[in-house]
């Protein structure tokens, strides 16, 4: 599943190429997991302006026809093409634009592309409402942090993926930065005391930052984004290491499900 670093990989490889590119035409496949929400035509002629991300939604303005937010759902990509490939069975969106063409190609179907007026109204502000703080946002800070995690009483590692409070700890994410922080995952969040939650913010936004390093580099190696959790992955330090030695202390890794999602962590190293 794409996570905020691929997608934020994905901004920056299309953001620069396509500033400025004119709308020619727009073509569909079959239906994402919701409708565009607008006659595809209306869209032609209009310019694409800079490209933002929030949580793991992209939004293209189109100068003149509001803007697009795009999902990659389960299983979508989005790349920039030169020409116009003739589309493949899961190519469902095309925007050909006098840049090239960028297509998403997502084999599930869960990702969306939804034209709205505006970022902050109509479907794309319903849509982004529930999403928790931007993780490297100065405005989230250690106490803010804190005050939301003491809000909550379910386990720590449920409130990191849920993204009310903060966005982007997808699974691999949160189990590597409670590790970071010594924080066992099925501590109550409103237990979590503000120099650990001082920890968790730090552990998050460096396990962070590590994967768009990694993700930096497929980039400049044209590789495809989706091998980017992967090589990430090759680096973690619990997660997917169920039964074998933690390399801090040599305990054992253990995987838990918590709400049908594995957990990886050390005992050793994360206490209550
Ligand atoms: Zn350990």
């Amino acid at each position: 599943m794409p996570e905020l670093p691929e997608v934020e990989v994905t901004r920056r490889g299309i953001d620069e190429p396509l500033r400025g590119a004119r709308v020619l035409a727009v073509r569909l496949g079959k239906p994402l997991r919701w409708p565009l929400g607008c006659p595809a035509e209306t869209l032609v002629g209009s310019t694409v302006g800079p490209v933002s991300r929030r949580g793991k939604y992209l939004w293209l303005p189109l100068q003149g026809s509001g803007g697009l937010l795009v999902h990659l759902g389960m299983s979508g990509s989005l790349a920039l093409g030169a020409a116009a490939a003739p589309a493949g069975p899961h190519d469902h969106f095309d925007l050909v634009t006098s840049h090239g063409t960028l297509r998403l190609t997502d084999p599930r179907r869960f990702g969306a592309v939804v034209w709205s007026p505006a970022i902050d109204s109509g479907p794309a502000a319903k849509l982004l409402a529930p999403l928790g703080h931007e993780p490297f946002d100065p405005a989230l800070t250690p106490a803010l942090f804190h005050a939301g995690l003491r809000r909550r009483r379910t386990a720590v590692k449920t409130v990191l993926l849920e993204g009310s409070l903060v966005v982007g700890a997808g699974n691999i994410y949160a189990c590597e930065a409670l590790f970071v922080a010594g924080i066992d995952p099925r501590t109550r969040a409103e237990r979590i005391s503000r120099p650990r939650a001082e920890r968790l913010l730090a552990a998050l936004r460096e396990t962070l930052a590590r994967a768009l390093d990694v993700g930096g580099s497929t980039l400049r190696d044209f590789r495809d984004v989706h091998g980017m959790s992967g090589e990430f992955q090759a680096e973690a330090r619990v997660y997917g290491r169920e039964r074998l030695a933690c390399g801090r202390c040599g305990g054992t890794v253990r995987r838990i499900v918590q709400n049908q999602r594995s957990t990886f962590f050390c005992p050793g190293c994360q206490t209550r």
